[in-house]
């Protein structure tokens, strides 16, 4: 009994053949939900590197890092935000609390 379904089950697939798919042909083109936040964006001659983004994550996705073509000068430590994708659960506390609205 075991071998006839395992020749006929695989047909049973052919059923769905005529139905519309649910997956989306182009995802890059499809409009975002009402409360989506997307990814982090930093202006980054507006951050400061204050590190109130990384302080306030409670998942430890933001790393302060040097990046090239910033300098540390007075009022700006030079580093900017890392995020780390794996860890951010995307609750936006760190865009709320951004100092400098840059983020
Ligand atoms: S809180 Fe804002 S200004 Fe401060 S390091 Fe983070 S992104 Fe930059
Ligand atoms: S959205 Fe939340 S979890 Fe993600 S980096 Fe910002 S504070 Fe951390």
């Amino acid at each position: 009994m075991g071998k006839i379904n395992d020749i006929l089950s695989p047909f049973t697939a052919w059923k769905h053949v005529t139905k519309e798919p649910l997956t989306v042909k182009k995802p890059l083109e499809r409009e975002g939900a009402d409360r989506y936040r997307g990814f982090h964006k930093n202006e980054i001659d507006k951050c400061i590197g204050c590190g109130t983004c990384e302080d306030i994550c409670q998942n430890a996705a933001i790393d302060l890092v040097p990046v090239d073509g910033v300098e540390t000068k007075d009022g700006d430590s030079g580093l900017r935000p890392k995020i780390d994708y794996g860890r951010c659960c995307w609750c936006a506390l760190c865009v709320d609390i951004c100092t400098t609205n840059s983020l």
